[in-house]
C-alpha cells in the first residue's frame, strides 16, 4: 500500500526526522491560507502515487500565498501519468544546495533489509544506476541485528561530502529503519534528501509503501489507502476474487496459478510482445470467474489479442471451457482469443470447445508464439 508524500512525510516526522513544514490542500483557496500561515515561498506539490512529478510539472515553487494559489489551480486537475490531481501539498520551501538519495527496500533474495544511499540525489535512483552506478552505496542490514553504527556507519558516509552531514545521515537513517519495522514497510524513500543552509539535512520528498501482507498487523493504517492506487480494473478484479495486476501491453492474459502467469507473461516478452496484464483466475473452478477475467481484460481499449493458459489441477479445463463459452455469447469477443488447456477433465473441455468450433493448444510454447502472431507484434 503507497502512500502519498503528505502521509508519508508525517511518519518520517513522527519517526524524529527532520522535515520542512507543510500540508495539504484540495483547493487553490485552501492551499492560499496554508502558504500565508506557514510562510513563503512555498512549493506547491502534486499528491498522486507516481514518482516523476517534478519534471511532469507537479512541483512548483510559490513566493508568495498569491502566487500558491495560482498554482494549486494549475496543479489541481492536471494529469500526471494518467492519474488526476486531486490535492496538493504545500510545503515550506527549502534552500536546497545538494541533493542526496537515501532508501530502505526488502531484497528478498538476501534476506535482508538493504540501505542504498547516493550523493546524486534529485534523479530517479533507477536512472543514477544507470548512467553513475559508482555514486550509489549499498549495503544490506540483518533484519534482527538491524543498524550497527560500528558496521555501518563508514558505508553511509561514503555518499555524503562530510562527516558532519553523515551524522546527520546517520540518524535520519536511524529515524527510517524504526520506521521500517515499526509499520512493516517495504519502502521508505528520501529523494532528495535535501542540504540546506547551516549544513542541515531534510527530507524534501518521501515514499512509503506498507507490505500488504503485513497490514493485518496495523488495522489503523487502512484508513490511509487511497483508491487511486488501483485502477478501476484492479479494484473489479480484486472484488471478484481475481488476482491482477494492470500493465501497458497488447495481449490480455488469463492464466491459473501465479507461477504459471509469470511464465506465461516472460514467454510473450520473449516471443517480442507485451502481456497486458498479470491475472491469475486461482485454482477453484467457476465459470464465472473466466467470465469476469474476460470482462475486465476487453475492456482496456489496447488489447489485441487474449491468451488463455490453463494447467488444470484444482481447476477444471472443462468448467474454463464453459467460462469461455459463456463469456463469447455474453461479451462477444473481438479479438483473436488463444487457449491452452491440459490437466483436470481436459478431454471434456476441449469437447465443449470444439463442439463451439474452438480449437485449444496444449503446448504452451506454441499457444504463445500464436498469440504472439495474431496481436501483430505491434507492442513494445
Ligand atoms: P518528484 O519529482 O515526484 O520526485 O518530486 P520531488 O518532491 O522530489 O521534487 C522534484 C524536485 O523539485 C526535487 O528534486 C527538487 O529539485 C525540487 N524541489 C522539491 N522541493 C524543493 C524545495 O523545497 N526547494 C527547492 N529549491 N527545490 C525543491
Ligand atoms: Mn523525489
Amino acid at each position: 500500500m503507497k502512500l502519498h508524500e503528505y502521509q508519508a512525510k508525517g511518519f518520517l516526522r513522527e519517526f524524529g526526522i527532520p522535515v520542512p513544514e507543510g500540508e495539504v490542500a484540495a483547493t487553490p483557496e485552501e492551499a492560499r491560507k496554508i502558504a500565508a500561515r506557514i510562510g513563503c515561498p512555498v512549493m506547491v506539490k502534486a499528491q498522486v502515487l507516481v514518482g516523476g512529478r517534478g519534471k511532469a510539472g507537479g512541483v512548483k515553487m510559490a513566493k508568495d500565498p498569491e502566487e500558491a494559489m495560482a498554482r494549486a489551480r494549475d496543479i489541481i486537475g492536471m494529469k500526471i501519468k494518467g492519474i488526476e490531481v486531486q490535492r496538493v501539498l504545500v510545503a515550506r520551501a527549502v534552500d536546497i544546495q545538494s541533493e542526496y538519495y537515501v532508501s530502505l527496500t526488502v531484497d528478498r533474495s538476501a534476506r535482508a533489509v538493504q540501505c542504498i544511499a547516493s550523493a546524486s540525489g534529485g534523479m530517479e535512483i533507477e536512472e543514477v544506476a544507470v548512467k553513475e552506478p559508482e555514486k550509489i552505496v549499498r549495503f544490506p542490514l540483518d533484519p534482527e541485528a538491524g543498524l550497527v553504527r560500528a558496521k555501518h556507519f563508514d558505508a553511509l558516509a561514503r555518499a555524503f561530502p562530510s562527516p558532519d552531514v553523515a551524522v546527520q545521515a546517520w540518524s535520519i537513517l536511524e529515524g527510517m529503519w524504526n520506521l521500517f519495522g515499526a509499520k512493516d514497510c517495504s519502502l521508505v524513500e528520501i529523494n532528495p534528501c535535501a542540504l540546506v543552509p547551516g549544513g542541515r539535512l531534510v527530507a524534501a520528498d518521501a515514499k512509503v509503501i506498507f507490505d500488504d501482507s503485513a497490514l493485518y498487523k496495523h488495522p489503523e493504517l487502512e484508513a490511509l489507502r487511497s483508491p487511486e492506487e488501483y485502477g478501476a480494473d484492479e479494484l473489479e478484479a480484486r472484488a471478484n476474487g481475481l488476482s491482477y495486476v494492470s500493465l501497458d501491453g497488447t495481449i490480455g492474459c488469463i492464466v491459473n496459478g501465479a507461477g504459471l502467469s509469470m511464465a506465461t507473461m516472460d514467454l510473450i516478452k520473449y516471443f517480442g510482445a507485451s502481456p497486458a496484464n498479470f491475472l491469475d483466475v486461482g485454482g477453484s473452478s467457476n465459470p464465472e470467474k473466466v467470465l469476469s477475467a474476460l470482462r475486465i481484460i476487453l475492456r482496456k481499449g489496447h488489447i489485441r489479442a487474449v491468451l488463455i493458459n490453463i494447467f488444470g489441477g484444482i481447476t477444471r479445463c472443462d468448467d474454463i471451457a464453459r467460462g469461455i463459452l459463456m463469456a463469447r455469447e455474453k461479451l462477444g469477443i473481438p479479438v483473436p482469443l488463444v487457449i491452452r488447456l491440459i490437466g483436470t477433465n481436459e478431454a471434456e473441455g476441449r469437447k465443449l470447445l470444439s463442439a463451439a468450433g474452438i480449437e485449444a493448444y496444449d503446448d504452451l510454447t506454441e499457444a504463445v508464439k500464436a498469440v504472439v502472431a495474431r496481436a501483430g507484434k505491434a507492442s513494445t
